[in-house]
C-alpha cells in the first residue's frame, strides 16, 4: 500500500448512525444479503461508466472488460470485492459513504421504534444498500478512485461502524472499487469460495456483468503458487432479453430486488418483448409494499432506461403516468438514441406510444392480479390504493380501466375495509337500479350511520362508503362505470328512480303537497341559513338532513381549498324534513313563533353535526337547546 496522505476522520450524519446501529445488531436473520447489496452497488457503478464512456471513451482508461471479483482470504477473515466500473472520488466517498441523500430520510429514521423486529420491517422499505456491509463485518475498508481522475487521486475510507470513518488520499492505479470487509468473529464462515459461489448464484446470477470468483487450484509440492486465475459463476447476461419460459421465478424476484432496492419479493411482475415498428424490452414490478417516501414530491420515480442493452438513466419518468410511479421495472429500446436525454425524453413522439403501451401493461397486470389473486390484491390496495384514486384524473383514456381496479368501503361489508369492486357492486344491484350511489365523509363511523343511507336500508340497496381524502375529487372525474352514472346520495333531491314504485312516488307526492304550509314556515325560521327546504323521502328515522346542491362543493373539496388557502365560494344547504318524525309533527303543532324558530334551528344544527360539519355558531345552539330543556323540566 502506497502512502496516505490527508488523513481525517470524519462522523456519520446521524441517518447513517441509526442506520447502522441497525445493520449492526443485526436486523437480519438472513446475513448474507450483504453480497447481494455490494454487488448491487458494483453493477450500477459499472452501468455508469459505461455510459459515461459513450461521450468519454476516454475513462475506460484504455479500456479492461468490465467485471466484478469477489475474493477472500480464510487466514485474515476478509472477503473483498472489486469492481472496475466509475469509482469514487474522495468527496464521493465523504457524500456517499457517510450521509444518506435520499429525501424524507430524517422522517423515515424518526420512524424506527427501537423495536428490531418492526424496524426490520420498515428498514426493508428504505433499502440497506452499503451499509449492510456491517452485518458481517466489524472493519470496512474502501479502496476507490473514480474513473478519469488521476492515480493519485485514490481514496481510502475506512469505518468500524457506528463510531465514524477515517479517510485519506492514495495512489489507486486501477480506477473503480475495491471493498475488504474484515468479518466479525462469528461470521468467518463468509471467507469461503463454496459459500460465496453459492450466495452469488442465488442473488447475482441475472447481473449483467460477469462475476468472478477465484479458480479452486492446488498447487503441487514444491512448486510455486501458480498465478491466480478466475472464474465467472453467473449466468452474466441480462435478464429482461431472456425468453420469459427460461426465466425462473427466484430470478425474476431477486432481479427486482437489485433494481428497486428492496429486500422483499414483488407482488407480480410482467415481462414483454415488442417488435415491429417500435422495437423494445419490457420488464415491470409491482412491489409488495409502499416505499417509505411514496407521497414526497422529490421521491424517485420511473423506470431505469437501456438502450440496446447499455444503461442510460435510472427513475426515466417519461414512460408511465405518475399514478403508476410504484412500478419499479427496466425498459430497453432499440429505437432510441444512447445520448438521449430527460428533456429529448419528454418530447419524443415514439416514448408517447411507449408510455400508452407500458400503461396498459400495468393496468392488466393489476387487473391479473385482481382476479387471479384477491388476497394479494387486497394488500396492493392497502399500500397502493390512494395512488390508484388519481388514475381517472391523469388519465383520461383508461378511465374505465382504472375504474375497474378501484375498492371501496361499502354498506354491504362490515368494518369499512375497501374491498368492493364496483363489478361486484353493480352484480349485487337491485333489480332496476341503474345508478352507482355513493356517500363521501370525513370518516367510516361518521358515514356508516349517516341519515342519508336510511332510505338505502330500508330497501336493501348497497351504498359505497368513501372517506379518504381525495375520494370526491376522484368521484368528480367519475360520472360513469359500465354505462351507470354515480349518485352522491348527499346531493341533490334524491331521485331514486325505478327503485321508487308509482304508489310511493304517489304517495310521496300527496305528502309533499299536505306539508306545503310547514314548509314555508321553516323557510321563514331558517332565512338565510338554507338554500332551499322540503319534504324528504330519503329517511326513515331521522327527523331532518341536509343535501348539497347538485352543483356545490361538497365538505371535503372545501376543506381541502380551506386549507390551501383558496377563498371558496358559500354555498347553502338544502333542508329537507321528515314528516313522520315525532320532532317534526310537534314543530307542526308548535303555536308559538319563538319556540318553531328554536326548534327549527336545532334540526338545523343537528343535521349538519350528524353530516359531520361543524356548526357555524355553536353557542347560540347550546343556548337553543338548554332554552327547550329547561322548558321541558318545569
Ligand atoms: P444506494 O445504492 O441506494 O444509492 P448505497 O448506500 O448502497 O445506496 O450506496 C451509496 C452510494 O455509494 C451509491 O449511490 C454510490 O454512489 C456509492 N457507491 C457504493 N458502492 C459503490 C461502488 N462499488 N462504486 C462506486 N460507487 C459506489
Amino acid at each position: 500500500m502506497s502512502v496516505e496522505t490527508q488523513k481525517e476522520t470524519l462522523g456519520f450524519q446521524t441517518e447513517v448512525k441509526q442506520l447502522l446501529h441497525l445493520m449492526i445488531h443485526s436486523l437480519y436473520s438472513n446475513k448474507e444479503i450483504f453480497l447481494r447489496e455490494l454487488i448491487s452497488n458494483a453493477s450500477d457503478a459499472v452501468d455508469k461508466l459505461r455510459f459515461e464512456a459513450l461521450s468519454k471513451p476516454e475513462l475506460l482508461e484504455g479500456g479492461a472488460e468490465l467485471k466484478i471479483r469477489v475474493s477472500f482470504d480464510k487466514d485474515a477473515k476478509t472477503v473483498t470485492l472489486e469492481d472496475n466500473g466509475i469509482g469514487m472520488s474522495r468527496e464521493d466517498a465523504i457524500t456517499h459513504l457517510g450521509t444518506i441523500a435520499k429525501s424524507g430520510t430524517a422522517d423515515f429514521m424518526k420512524n424506527l421504534s427501537g423495536d428490531q423486529k418492526k424496524d426490520s420491517h420498515l428498514i426493508g422499505q428504505f433499502g440497506v444498500g452499503f451499509y449492510s456491509a456491517f452485518i458481517v463485518a466489524d472493519k470496512v475498508e474502501v479502496f476507490s478512485r473514480r474513473a478519469g481522475l488521476d492515480a493519485s487521486q485514490g481514496v481510502h475510507w475506512s469505518s468500524k461502524g457506528e463510531g465514524g470513518f477515517e479517510i485519506a488520499t492514495i495512489d489507486k492505479a486501477d480506477r473503480g472499487t475495491r471493498i475488504v470487509l474484515h468479518l466479525k468473529a462469528n461470521e468467518d464462515e463468509f471467507a469461503d469460495g463454496y459459500r460465496l459461489r453459492n450466495i452469488i448464484k442465488k442473488y447475482s446470477d441475472h447481473i449483467a456483468l460477469p462475476i468472478e470468483l477465484p479458480k479452486e487450484q492446488a498447487a503441487a509440492e514444491g512448486e510455486e503458487q501458480p498465478a491466480q486465475e478466475w472464474e465467472v459463476v453467473n449466468r452474466a447476461s441480462s435478464l429482461w432479453t431472456r425468453p420469459r419460459t427460461e426465466v425462473k421465478d427466484e430470478e425474476y424476484q431477486e432481479f427486482y430486488k437489485h433494481i428497486a432496492h428492496d429486500y422483499e419479493n414483488p407482488l407480480s411482475w410482467s415481462h414483454n418483448k415488442v417488435e415491429g415498428k417500435l422495437e423494445y424490452s419490457s420488464l415491470l414490478y409491482v412491489p409488495a409494499r409502499a416505499p417509505f417516501d411514496l407521497y414526497q414530491r422529490e421521491a424517485p420515480k420511473g423506470l431505469k432506461l437501456y438502450v440496446q442493452r447499455v444503461f442510460v438513466m435510472d427513475q426515466a419518468e417519461s414512460f408511465l403516468p405518475l399514478y403508476l410511479r410504484f412500478i419499479k421495472g427496466v425498459v430497453d429500446s432499440n429505437d432510441l438514441s444512447l445520448n438521449v436525454s430527460r428533456e429529448i425524453l419528454q418530447k419524443d413522439p415514439i416514448i408517447d406510444s411507449m408510455k400508452s403501451a407500458l400503461t396498459k401493461r400495468v393496468l392488466d397486470m393489476l387487473e391479473k392480479l385482481a382476479k387471479n389473486e384477491p388476497e394479494q390484491y387486497k394488500g396492493f390496495w392497502k399500500n397502493f390504493g390512494q395512488v390508484m384514486k388519481e388514475g381517472p384524473a391523469e388519465d383520461f383514456a383508461n378511465k374505465e380501466k382504472i375504474a375497474g381496479l378501484l375498492r371501496f368501503a361499502s354498506t354491504h361489508e362490515e368494518g369499512g375495509e375497501q374491498v368492493v369492486s364496483l363489478a361486484e357492486y353493480l352484480a349485487r344491484a337491485k333489480e332496476g337500479q341503474d345508478k352507482i350511489y355513493y356517500l363521501t365523509g370525513e370518516t367510516y363511523a361518521q358515514v356508516k350511520n349517516s341519515p342519508h343511507l336510511e332510505v338505502f336500508r330500508k330497501k336493501g340497496i348497497e351504498v359505497l362508503l368513501l372517506t379518504d381524502r381525495i375520494d370526491e375529487w376522484l368521484m368528480s372525474y367519475l360520472s360513469e362505470f359500465d354505462g351507470k352514472s354515480f349518485v352522491d346520495v348527499a346531493r341533490g333531491d334524491l331521485d331514486l328512480g325505478n327503485l321508487d314504485s308509482e304508489e310511493e312516488k304517489k304517495e310521496a307526492e300527496e305528502v309533499a303537497k299536505a306539508k306545503e304550509g310547514l314548509v314555508e314556515r321553516i323557510k321563514t325560521a331558517l332565512g338565510d341559513a338554507v338554500s332551499e327546504v322540503r319534504v324528504s323521502h330519503r329517511l326513515t328515522d331521522s327527523p331532518a338532513i341536509l343535501a348539497i346542491g347538485e352543483q356545490d362543493l361538497g365538505m371535503q373539496m372545501r376543506q381541502i381549498l380551506e386549507a390551501s388557502g383558496q377563498k371558496v365560494p358559500d354555498s347553502k344547504p338544502i333542508f329537507e324534513f321528515n314528516p313522520a318524525h315525532p320532532l317534526i309533527e310537534k314543530l307542526d303543532g308548535e303555536q308559538s313563533e319563538e319556540r318553531f324558530g328554536d326548534l327549527s334551528h336545532i334540526l338545523f344544527d343537528q343535521a349538519a353535526l350528524a353530516a359531520g360539519d361543524s356548526l357555524k355558531d355553536p353557542a347560540a345552539y347550546v343556548r337553543r337547546l338548554n332554552k327547550l330543556l329547561v322548558e321541558l323540566s318545569v
